[in-house]
């Protein structure tokens, strides 16, 4: 498996395979041709369905400028190897100078086709959960040691910088209220939701509205544009932050801690997206809340030093429970249902950690049962809920 800093990303939303890949691909062909005077770049699959809610021509025009650049929307090319693919091609003077295939495989990451993999290295012989622990066992460690053991000392400094970035955008996104872009007039709902922190109710409840208020603060940054932190991806975003952040609040957890239990979640997702998905254009939303929320199980299940089978057990129940959860986002736009999604995705993380808590010994589904399950429904899953916004929420909603 990769480094887990893959997995973690800073930068700016509403999608990590929508805006970042593509982003992170024009720049690269921009780089290489410094002769163009003018780009064409055709978008197909789930790029073409929901770029345009996804802000994907606009990151796409912003990495390619000052250069006059097309952008094809092209929703009817089939049979591509990756759902989301899009071409890239430079011209001078009418002539055309370049070509390159790129797939944005999620999270921001990119496959450039016919040109060998830019092989980032193996920084984990182990590539399953069970492997994993039988290591962590044998040499009575706990997740974070066998990430530190694997990615040296420096990964804590990497992982610092991620929680500071995620806590500013908690803290940015409670700032602000108002309408979110796009055109759906959907309100930003964080700022309300925390002013109503104190309201005299039960415990539960007002757990249930902090975590949401840091959920929907990081979900609506990322719906915005802003800077947020892939957990695994930007759609996703929200899940991990808000209950890290609120457990912290609550139990007083230090940040070294926190970083820990990032390690914990890294391992998680990492191997969802070695051995099955987080993109939603290819599994739908169970690959990336589901993914979040599994994430997120592991890392309260670390927080509170809980054994490596009690982490197994809330993080495959947090998956299991998302498992058929369809992509269909409103108008191609990363808001509804992804900003709530977040919020509930946090909560069930709690509850799955609770059970994890107390019936581990009973458990009958593994882990890496339970993401090859999640592999093999995410590619039954019609197209149309796989980030294309042709099913789902996104067909009935007028
Ligand atoms: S529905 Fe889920 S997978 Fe689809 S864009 Fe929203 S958060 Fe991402």
């Amino acid at each position: 498996m990769k480094s887990i800093r893959e997995l973690y990303t800073i930068g700016r939303g509403p999608s990590s395979s929508h805006t970042m890949g593509p982003a992170r691909a024009a720049t690269l062909f921009r780089g290489e041709h410094p002769e163009a005077d003018h780009f064409r770049v055709v978008l197909y699959g789930s790029l073409a369905l929901t770029g345009r809610g996804h802000l994907t021509d606009q990151a796409v025009q912003e990495a390619l400028a000052p250069v006059d650049t097309e952008i094809v929307f092209d929703s009817r090319t089939g049979d591509l190897p990756h759902p989301n693919t899009m071409d890239l091609f430079a011209c001078r003077g009418g002539a055309q100078t370049g070509f390159l295939r790129v797939l944005s495989t999620g999270g921001g990451a990119i496959t450039l086709a016919g040109r060998p993999e830019a092989v980032l290295p193996e920084v984990y012989a182990e590539t399953s959960y069970a492997e994993i622990a039988a290591w962590c066992k044998s040499h009575n460690a706990r997740l974070p040691d066998y990430v530190e053991h694997n990615e040296g000392k420096g990964i804590w400094d990497d992982l610092y910088r991620v929680w500071e970035a995620m806590k500013r955008s908690i803290v940015r996104g409670l700032s602000v209220s108002g309408e979110l872009p796009g055109g759906l007039h959907v309100e930003r709902k964080a700022q309300f939701l925390h002013e109503q922190r104190h309201i005299d109710e039960s415990q539960a409840t007002r757990e249930n509205r902090l975590v949401c208020a840091y959920a929907f603060a990081v979900a609506e940054e990322n719906a915005a544009g802003g800077v947020i932190v892939t957990a695994p991806t930007c759609g996703a975003c929200g899940v991990l932050p808000s209950a890290l952040r609120y457990m912290q609040e609550q139990k007083g957890f230090s940040d070294e801690q926190v970083l820990r239990a990032l390690a914990a979640a890294g391992v998680v997702g990492n191997l969802i997206k070695t051995n099955a998905s987080i993109s939603g254009a290819q599994c739908g939303c169970q690959a990336e809340i589901g993914s979040a929320c599994s994430m997120t199980a592991a890392a309260l299940g670390e927080l509170f030093e809980m054994g490596i089978d009690q982490i197994e057990y809330a993080a495959e129940v947090a998956m299991e429970h998302h498992l058929g959860l369809t992509c269909d986002p409103i108008g191609g736009l990363v808001q509804i249902p992804c900003i709530e999604r977040n919020a509930v995705a946090a909560m069930r993380a709690i509850n799955a950690l609770s059970l994890a808590n107390f019936l581990t010994s009973t458990r009958k589904i593994s882990f890496d049962l339970v993401v090859k399950t999640m592999y093999e429904t995410g590619r039954d899953l019609s197209h149309r809920y796989r980030e294309t916004a042709e099913g789902g929420l996104a067909k009935n909603y007028c």
